[in-house]
């Protein structure tokens, strides 16, 4: 599903500063042992990397996005030009690199559902905190920066210190969680996180498995104002809290049927982004982005399971 892109006519503008991987993912009855060779039943190539995922999550929620990050000069990286192409996203900030692979995730998917994943960062290890300070124009010129845990520390750390010096909202998806500054999370406005990367920044690290939406809330409430300016927790079939240092909310999701929720967390985040930078409350925004992650479980794949701007609306009601 495309479209987006404006739609939304806020004047509000995202620059994501992300990762960008090619997912290839091989499809098998179980896990090779080391040393074996076995044959797969499936095979699927798609764009991944929780930057470009958020980048296009966020275009398709209907704001201007501009998506910095790096591929190398080679078939992948062609390959990843083209999908962000075809969902309509400007690609004239990517960066190719002479002399490294595009990112790719090797992925297995075993009939049991487990996977195992291994990422060569290639390319988005050129990243570094020198490109962000090379492209503080585009920094400057936007509504909210976004970021993610799949960057070097160190960039993550240079893009909080710029955007604060350009007074640029700083939104950062913890994810996985990476040795970033202490004052790099509390410059996120908000932090994103899910339960297990919460529990990793010591926000509900001693929560019982299974603590409701409203414990969840307290907990975010907590943290929001002294950890990060603001937090959002997202809790899979549950649905997501957010707190800042005056208030807190709970958004249920609606009972769905899942079929893939790869992404899901992504295309909740692109989301979110977008509405702040449409000038939604945290609130509201938050609706919106329970009521987007929602409907991507529901459709196989990553990119392509994020649902058009007006979709999501009318379902968030
Ligand atoms: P991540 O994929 O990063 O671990 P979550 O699993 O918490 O993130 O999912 C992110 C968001 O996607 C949730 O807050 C929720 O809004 C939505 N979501 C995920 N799984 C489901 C589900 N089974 N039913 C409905 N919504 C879901």
């Amino acid at each position: 599903m495309t479209s987006g892109g404006g739609d939304g006519d806020s004047g509000g503008r995202v620059v994501v500063v992300g990762s960008l991987n090619v997912d290839s993912t091989s499809y098998v009855a179980s896990f090779p042992e080391p040393g074996e060779t076995i044959r797969a039943h499936g095979f699927q190539v798609a764009l991944g990397g929780k930057g470009a995922n958020q980048a296009v999550a966020a275009h398709v929620a209907g704001v201007p996005v501009e998506f910095i990050a790096c591929v190398g000069d080679d078939a992948s990286g062609a390959f990843a030009r083209g999908t962000l192409e075809r969902l309509g996203l400007p690609t004239g900030a990517l960066r190719t690199v002479p002399d490294a692979p595009t990112g790719v995730a090797q992925i297995t998917v075993a009939d049991s559902g487990e996977n195992t994943v291994i990422i060569t960062g290639g390319a988005n290890l050129a990243l570094t905190p020198a490109v962000v300070d090379a492209v503080r124009d585009r920094v400057v010129a936007a509504t909210i920066v976004l970021t993610q845990g799949e960057l070097p520390a160190a960039t993550i750390d240079r893009l909080a210190v710029v955007a604060t010096e350009l007074g640029t909202r700083f939104v950062l998806n913890l994810a996985p969680p990476a040795p970033v500054s202490a004052a790099t999370l509390g410059a996120a406005d908000p932090l994103v996180l899910n339960e297990h990367e919460a529990r990793a920044v010591g926000i509900g690290a001693d929560a019982p498995a299974g603590a409701t939406l409203d414990e969840w809330r307290v907990l975010a409430a907590s943290a929001a104002g002294g950890i990060a300016r603001s937090v959002v927790v997202t809790l899979g079939a549950a649905g997501a809290v957010a707190a800042d240092a005056t208030d807190s909310w709970t958004a249920a999701a609606p009972q769905v049927p899942a079929v893939d929720t790869t992404g899901a967390g992504d295309g909740f985040t692109g989301t979110l982004a977008a509405g702040i930078a449409e000038g939604r409350s945290l609130p509201e925004a938050l609706g919106i982005a329970v009521a987007a992650g929602a409907l991507a479980v529901q459709t196989r794949g990553t990119v392509d399971s994020y649902a058009p701007r007006a979709i999501v609306l009318a379902a968030a009601g």
